[in-house]
């Protein structure tokens, strides 16, 4: 008989479920059900993960300094205040782990990204999840319920999976308005995707105060997910009291050779944006034009919202049935919606056909 016994706060959390990739008996599949990007990893990114594999025995560079130069150079930030983690998910944890804790609260909005959930429960924090204004985090909402024992508010922006942005202004209110020792996190993973002018990934802040920090990944438009590798932009004594508890090898090599080797692929970026909005646009109007109800997004995905549990499921399963995986959002209480990642031109099609005829005859 096992008498082990976790910390409580361990038992309320319910695992991640990730994006599908398979359906038995289905052989063609179109995963659109984990943002992953529409065209693939970059090439000059493939090569340089190639390239490595003769030095898969050493060590990786514990301070992924290349990489960190990189990504510097890049977004013009001070390579000395990112820190690159295995996954932003890696560098959430850490973040949550050394600001929050057991008799600490942790405030999201309503339809935040679940990670913050999941990671503060770990942590042992209060996990208080904010009413969103039109499925928009709502900045009064949050600062009303941030109290004395609240240190860290997360912030998706863009949200996921709501798709929904607030701008530079609302970010800075949102920072104004909390005390000092609260950290807010800024969790810009669909940074790049970005096309409205007043819109800041969080740097500025970042910069302004010093204790905000910004999360980013190479999962979503740098088409990495695969090899888990994302960064933070972090005021200098974040960085400090994160170098104390980083795992010292927590970026393996082939993350950090096929990350540098993305960010200077010419034109990835631009084009992937350029797809986006099209396809973005192309399929909201697609499923629009059927009557399905889509909330504007800024990032590589949209909110179909079918309006009852029972036609979202419906139209997943119709969906399933064709190879066509897009994931479901129980989790985050949205099961009237389903999150559908922009594809291929050719895959967006197969979507809009296929939600086009599930509306017509079901
Ligand atoms: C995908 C996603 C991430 C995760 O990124 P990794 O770098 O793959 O861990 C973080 N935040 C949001 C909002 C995301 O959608």
């Amino acid at each position: 008989m096992s008498v082990l016994t976790p910390r409580p706060s361990i038992l309320s959390i319910e695992p991640y479920v990730g994006g599908e990739s398979k359906i038995p008996g289905v052989n063609r599949i179109v995963k659109l059900s984990s943002n992953e990007g529409a065209f693939g990893p970059p090439p000059a990114a493939m090569e340089a993960y190639a390239a490595i594999a003769k030095d898969l025995h050493r060590y990786p560079d514990p301070s992924s300094s290349g990489l960190r130069e990189a990504i510097g150079g890049r977004f013009g930030l001070d390579p000395a205040r990112i820190l690159c983690g295995n996954g932003s998910d890696e560098l959430l944890a850490y973040l949550i782990l050394a600001y929050g804790g057991e008799g600490t609260e942790l405030v999201m909005s309503a339809h935040g990204f679940v990670m913050y959930d999941l990671t503060g429960r770990y942590a042992g924090c209060h996990v208080i999840k904010v009413p969103e204004k039109n499925l928009t985090a709502d900045v009064d909402a949050i600062l009303a319920a941030v109290g004395p024992r609240t240190r860290i508010v997360c912030l998706a922006n863009p949200n996921n999976p709501t798709g929904t942005l607030l701008p530079s202004s609302e970010v800075r209110r949102l920072r104004a308005g909390l005390r000092g020792d609260i950290l807010l996190v800024i969790d810009a993973a669909y940074a790049e995707y970005v096309t409205d002018p007043d819109f800041d990934p969080g740097q500025a802040l970042v910069d302004a105060s010093g204790n905000t920090v910004m999360t980013r990944t190479f999962s979503k438009i740098f088409g990495l997910g695969g090899l888990r590798l994302g960064w933070a932009y972090l005021p200098a004594e974040v960085m400090d009291i994160l170098a104390r508890i980083r795992g010292p090898f927590n970026v393996n090599a082939g993350a950090q050779a096929a990350g540098i080797a993305a960010l200077s692929e010419p034109g990835w970026v631009e084009k992937s944006i350029a797809h986006n909005a099209e396809w973005r646009g192309k399929l909201t109007a697609a499923l629009e034009a059927v009557g399905i109800k889509v909330w504007p997004s800024h990032g590589n995905f949209i909110l179909a919202d079918f309006a009852t549990g029972e036609t979202a499921k419906a139209a997943d399963a119709y969906l399933r049935a064709r190879g066509l995986i897009v994931r479901a959002m129980g989790a985050y209480g949205l099961g009237h919606c389903l999150r559908i990642t922009i594809g291929t031109s050719e895959e967006c099609t197969l979507v809009a056909e296929a939600l086009a005829a599930f509306m017509k005859d079901g």
